[in-house]
């Protein structure tokens, strides 16, 4: 009671104190007051203006910017480069990239620094498999994507070269080369799948977690090739349980391994083979010990230019691809292909250089799927 008593006092001798003030005082901080109310409106017209120049230099930049997206329609595609977005893609299937001799599954080093050159020259520009899959095709104007698969995860496909505690890619191998051709040729884009398999892809156990990283920090992808290169037509292969551990086993080992949130959804089949029809949903999308996955997109292994995205028949669980070899593949070889591209190149994809508009001639217009175009928009010319 006495201590809430003596407050009470406090207050009121303060009060009466503060009363006292003489009336200049009292101005004096009202000035004072003034001066800061004053200042705090300034501070806050000044930021109110700010505030007003940059939501309005956003909304010019916005504007713009639908310029700019608004200048991107058809009569921006020009014609003159026959447009053909829904042409044939050629996925390209590798193996071994070698120093040694050229064979079926193996393409020399020097085979492939000429595939690289002959595809640029005439204007084939990889695309990742996952742009391939989802029609989102951002190659240039009159260009044709391509895609770059590697099977298998041979060390050869990435080898790094240990020296005085560095690494370094090793030039001859299948990414040392990729990416030399890219620093030379820019407009060349560093993209290729690499589909492996087993605990120690790329082979050099200890570098396992390093080269997955290198892969996909370089923008490029991996691939899922099963637990041990399992053949889904085997007759042992073929049930519930062993088709989800040989794909999701080894999604979730690669996905454990690669720093970022990065998702394995693509898989080459082993020896193109597949198990009977009631098991094939679980190719797509399965679950092993409560890791689930779920395959965008399933390779096979033969034998011709996939047809477009956005065409009726187009399947990406069954994406064809083109033997990149020039050892027994018939007519089923890339430079079978490039040549079929020169000679009819009314087959071939050529982009129209707006990601946003599908360019189709009207010659063409019954191939395509108008489901499979999505949001973006339909040109069709004569
Ligand atoms: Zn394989």
């Amino acid at each position: 009671m006495a201590i809430k008593k003596l407050a009470l006092y406090t207050v009121m001798a303060t009060t009466i104190l503060l009363a006292a003030c003489s009336n200049d005082e009292i101005a004096k901080n009202d000035n004072k007051n003034d001066v800061k109310v004053k200042q705090e409106q300034e501070q806050q017209d000044k930021e109110a203006v700010k505030q007003e120049k940059q939501s309005k230099q956003g909304e010019e930049n916005i504007s713009s910017e639908k310029n700019n997206e608004a200048k991107k329609d058809e009569s921006d595609i020009d014609l003159t480069l026959k447009p053909n977005e829904s042409g044939e893609i050629m996925v390209l299937m590798y193996h071994s990239i070698t120093t040694g001799k050229e064979s079926e599954w193996a393409r020399t080093t020097e085979n492939f620094k000429k595939d690289l050159k002959v595809l640029y020259e005439k204007g084939y520009r990889p695309i990742s498999l996952t742009d391939f899959v989802n029609n989102n095709i951002t190659t240039p104007a009159g260009y044709t994507p391509v895609v770059l698969t590697f099977d298998d995860g041979l060390q050869n496909n990435l080898n790094i070269i240990e020296k005085d505690g560095k690494k370094t890619v090793d030039p001859n191998c299948a990414v040392g080369i990729l990416e030399a051709f890219n620093k030379e040729h820019p407009d060349f884009p560093l993209e290729a799948t690499f589909f492996v398999y087993g605990s120690n892809p790329f082979r050099q156990k200890d570098l396992v977690k390093y080269k997955l990283n290198y892969i996909v920090n370089k923008g490029m992808d991996i691939g899922n090739h099963t637990v041990s290169h399992n053949d889904m037509s085997k007759k042992s292969n073929q049930n519930v349980k062993a088709i989800q551990e040989y794909i999701g086993k080894e999604a979730q080992f690669l996905e454990s391994m690669i720093d970022s949130d990065y998702k394995i959804n693509t898989y080459a089949l082993c020896n193109g083979a597949r198990p009977m029809k009631d098991l094939q949903p679980l190719l797509e999308k399965g679950s092993y010990k409560g890791f689930e996955y779920h395959n965008i997109a399933i390779l096979n292994v033969g034998a011709r230019p996939s047809v477009s995205p956005i065409d009726k028949n187009f399947n990406p669980m069954s994406i064809k691809r083109v033997r990149a070899s020039e050892t027994n593949v018939g007519r089923f070889g890339l430079y079978a292909y490039l040549e079929m591209f020169d000679k009819y190149p009314q087959k071939r994809f050529i982009s129209d250089g707006v990601a946003d508009i599908v360019t189709v001639n009207k010659k063409n217009e019954n191939k395509i799927d108008k489901q499979k175009i999505g949001d973006k928009k339909l040109y069709i010319y004569e």
